[in-house]
């Protein structure tokens, strides 16, 4: 199977915005089942994970948790008074001559940036890398009204002419390799297929020069929007961001309102967290501030600077029992960390937002019973509250959305059936040990039958179970299942008291 297999069987937003409600299942069978893309996943995300550990280390020493605990502090109180900076930022916003506008939902925050296109008479948009504009689904609706939308964020813009979606919210093309590249300028630009990386960078340099020289709308997200000043900022290592935002006639920012912060000292320490934490770099190429329009006295700059603020389901997240997820500074740190995304890489997915915080958000956004298998994709290990620079304890909530499935009967009654059946036995010791009892002798005969059962002494000869019976089905499609060995745990203690 090749690594493109999702790709193949589906195309660009497809993968994002499945049918609803979504069933992982058949997903994580194909990202398992394939070797080629498990190799990409696994080295990228163990590579980035490691140097994240290197840097933090490396710059904050021993004071590394205590730098997180204020990253936590600064976003959680500035979500605590998000009435009071979202009030400060629009003033200051407005004071420097851009335009702030409010969208309830996605649907509004289109409809105010296509409304913006139209006015202007705008046909030629370069945009730059933005999670919370694929949430709205902005390109299809500007390319509707006849705007020629172009990503120029390089993974973006790899994704964009193979048709296919982000899977990794700092390296969208995390699941392809150069070949993949190669073969999609050679199709799509016409240019001489090469698996040089310089060259491909250069082939697509040439290309997006042209399209930023002749655009007339520029649109971004922002990392952060400063309420002190009504600044913008945009973090990026390839300064697409910069030229997007510069160059055409109009520019468009839109930000999804948790993304405040109170001030620029503020701002300087999520900085330092985010470089680090995303890529494990000292700091990130270009960490660009843009305050409004371009002056009177200015060459370069936008005429016009439009900020779209959107909600978007957010002020349901913002209540004090979840308040905290909102703190996320969409570094992916929790994606590298974590076993899960690992394994199966972002379309698995099946949104926008992928790995942990993915598994979190998407249920809160779109309804836990459109996504009911998310709050299941964690091993609950608690690598992606370690590796959060705001601290968000991801593990727990995920524990709460799943309590929340059982009272509200959204869990499937097989698996309703399974638990309470489990929860039973745990409950009375006798029926644990019986149940235990069967269940190795069914394992191990099983294990028989198949010629793998283990040669060893009474304490490890655990043999391998290649299909395992019912629920544990799931787990033997991508691994195998050692069997119980001849003496349990409890006998085992049991002799050495
Ligand atoms: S939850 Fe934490 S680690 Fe994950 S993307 Fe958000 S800020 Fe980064």
């Amino acid at each position: 199977m090749s690594a493109s297999t999702t790709s193949l069987t589906l195309k660009g937003h497809d993968i994002l915005f499945p049918p609803l409600p979504y069933d992982m299942h058949a997903r994580a069978d194909l990202a398992t089942g394939d070797d080629q893309l498990q190799r990409f996943i696994n080295n990228a995300t163990l590579s980035k994970d490691l140097q994240r550990r290197e840097v933090c280390a490396q710059t904050f020493g021993d004071n590394y948790d205590a730098m997180r605990s204020l990253a936590a502090e600064i976003k959680q109180h500035t979500l605590d008074h998000l009435d009071h900076y979202l009030e400060q930022f629009v003033d200051a916003a407005t004071g420097t001559g851009a335009h702030v506008h409010f969208a309830a939902t996605a649907q509004q925050a289109n409809e105010i940036c296509v409304g913006i296109a139209k006015r202007e008479k705008l046909t030629q948009c370069v945009k730059s890398k933005s999670m919370v504009t694929e949430e709205m689904r902005l390109v299809p609706a500007l390319v509707k009204v006849g705007v020629e939308v172009v990503e120029t964020d390089l993974g973006e813009f790899i994704i964009q002419i193979d048709d296919d979606a982000p899977s990794h919210i700092v390296a969208p093309m995390i699941h392809k390799d150069r070949t993949a590249v190669a073969r999609a300028f050679e199709r799509e630009l016409g240019s001489p297929y090469t698996e040089n990386p310089q060259e491909l960078t250069q082939i697509a340099r040439n290309h997006l020069r042209e399209k930023y020289r002749t655009a007339d709308l520029g649109i971004c997200g922002a990392n952060f929007l400063v309420a002190r000043t009504g600044s913008a900022v945009i973090c990026t290592n390839e300064g697409n961001g910069r030229l997007c935002t510069s160059v055409p006639r109009v520019q468009v920012a839109i930000v999804g309102i948790e993304k405040l912060v109170p001030d620029m000292n503020h701002l300087a320490v999520l900085l330092k967290l985010l470089a680090r934490s995303s890529l494990g770099q000292p700091i990130t190429v270009y960490n660009h501030i843009m305050t409004g329009p371009k002056r009177k006295h200015e060459l370069d700059g936008p005429e016009q600077m439009h900020i779209i603020l959107v909600d978007n389901g957010r002020t349901e997240i913002l209540r004090e029992e979840t308040r905290e997820m909102l703190r996320c500074i969409r570094c992916g740190a929790c994606l590298n960390a974590c076993p899960v995304y690992r394994k199966l890489g972002g379309h698995a997915y099946g949104a926008v937002y992928s790995g942990p915080i993915g598994a979190l958000i998407t249920p809160m956004f779109k309804g836990l019973d459109k996504y009911p298998d998310l709050p299941h994709a964690s091993s609950l290990c608690g690598a992606c509250y370690e590796a959060c620079p705001v601290k968000i304890n991801i593990p727990k909530y995920l524990i709460q959305l799943r309590a929340q499935m059982v009272r509200r009967r959204i869990t499937k009654w097989p698996d309703r059936l399974f638990y309470g059946l489990w929860g039973m036995s745990l409950r009375h010791p006798a029926t644990y040990r019986f149940g235990g009892w069967v269940q190795k002798q069914m394992f191990r005969a099983k294990a028989r039958a198949a010629g793998t059962a283990g040669r060893g002494d009474r304490y490890t000869d655990r043999g391998w179970l290649s299909k395992a019976p019912g629920p544990l089905a799931g787990w033997t499609r991508a691994r195998d299942l050692p069997t119980p060995p001849s003496n349990s745990f409890r006998y085992w203690w049991k002799m050495r008291s």
